[in-house]
C-alpha cells in the first residue's frame, strides 16, 4: 500500500474562502483514508511549529506545507490569471502575484529550494493560459480536482506531455464534503516536503480517489448541472437557475460553456505519462 496524499487543501485559519478549521479538515481526511495532506492556503505558508502542532493535534495523518499563489499576465491586471500550488519546506519568498514576465524567479526559487510547483485548475477561468509555459512550466498540472472536470482531460494531458509536466489529482478542498476526494498514491512513503516533491517529479505515484466522496460529489453536481441544462434549453439565465434551486453559479456557467464539474472514475490508477487519447467519454 502506498502513501495517499492530497496535494491541495485549504483551511479557515488562512483562507477566507474556507470556513472549516484545519484540525477538522485533517480529521476528515484521515478518516477517509488519506495518509497525508498538503495545506495550501492562499498566500500563506505554515511555519514549521504550526505544521508540527497540527500533526500533534490530529494523530494519524502527516501534514505537509504548501501555498497557493497567483500568476497574472501583468502586475495588478486581470482577468488573465492562473493559480499555482507550491509544496515546500522553505517559505515562498517571491512576489505574489507573480507577473508572467517574471517566471524566471519562480524557476530559480524552485531549483534552489527543491520546491514542487503545480499549475492549479487549468482552464478554470478562461480557455487560454495566462502565462507562457514555454517560459516556465511548473513540475506538474492538475488533471483532476474539484475544479477540473473531465472535459479538459485530453487538453491537460497533451499540455503535460508537451511541456514535460507530470499530471496529478488533488482536491482543492474548501469544505468537508470534498476533503479526500482526489489524491496521489506514492509508491514509497515520504516524510518531508522535499522528498514529496522529489517523488512527484520522478513520477513515483499513481492517481486515486475516495469512492464514497466521489459518489457524493456526483450526487451533488449532477442535479445542478441537469437543472442548468434545462434552463439553458429554455433560453433562461443565471437568475432563473438560482430561482429554481441552483446553488452555485459556477455549475450554471460551466454547463453554459459546454463543460462539466462531474468527476470521472477512470483517473484511478493512472501513471505518468498519461495518453491524451485516454480521454474519458461516458460520464
Ligand atoms: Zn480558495
Ligand atoms: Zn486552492
Amino acid at each position: 500500500m502506498g502513501m495517499k496524499i492530497d496535494l491541495h487543501m485549504h483551511t479557515a485559519e488562512h483562507s477566507k474562502c474556507c470556513q472549516i478549521p484545519a484540525a477538522e479538515m485533517l480529521r476528515t481526511a484521515r478518516d477517509r483514508g488519506l495518509d497525508g495532506v498538503v495545506i495550501t492556503d492562499h498566500h500563506y505558508h505554515l511555519t514549521e511549529p504550526e505544521r508540527a502542532e497540527l500533526e500533534q493535534a490530529v494523530p494519524g495523518i502527516c501534514v505537509f506545507r504548501g501555498i497557493e499563489i497567483g500568476i497574472c499576465e501583468s502586475w495588478g491586471q486581470g482577468p488573465a490569471w492562473e493559480d499555482l500550488v507550491i509544496v515546500s519546506e522553505h517559505p515562498w519568498e517571491g512576489k505574489d502575484p507573480v507577473p508572467s514576465e517574471d517566471p524566471a524567479m519562480l524557476a530559480e526559487y524552485a531549483r534552489r529550494t527543491g520546491a514542487l510547483t503545480i499549475l492549479a485548475h487549468p482552464f478554470r477561468y478562461h480557455r487560454h493560459l495566462a502565462f507562457d509555459l514555454g517560459l516556465y512550466a511548473p513540475d506538474a498540472v492538475e488533471l483532476a480536482s474539484s475544479n477540473v472536470g473531465p472535459c479538459v482531460f485530453a487538453e491537460v494531458a497533451a499540455m503535460a506531455r508537451k511541456y514535460d509536466m507530470k499530471v496529478v489529482a488533488d482536491t482543492d478542498a474548501h469544505s468537508l464534503n470534498l476533503v479526500g476526494l482526489y489524491y496521489v498514491e506514492l509508491d514509497k512513503p515520504v516524510r518531508t516536503e522535499t522528498d514529496l516533491a522529489r517523488a512527484i517529479r520522478a513520477g513515483d505515484y499513481c492517481l486515486g480517489f475516495h469512492e464514497p466522496t466521489l459518489q457524493a460529489r456526483i450526487d451533488e453536481v449532477r442535479p445542478q448541472e441537469d437543472l442548468a441544462r434545462r434552463i439553458l434549453a429554455q433560453g433562461g439565465t443565471l437568475e432563473n437557475f438560482h430561482a429554481q434551486g441552483g446553488i452555485h453559479g459556477c455549475f450554471f456557467t460551466r454547463v453554459a460553456e459546454g463543460s462539466t464539474y462531474l468527476p470521472d472514475r477512470r483517473i484511478k490508477g493512472l501513471r505518468n505519462p498519461v495518453e491524451p487519447t485516454t480521454q474519458p467519454t461516458d460520464l
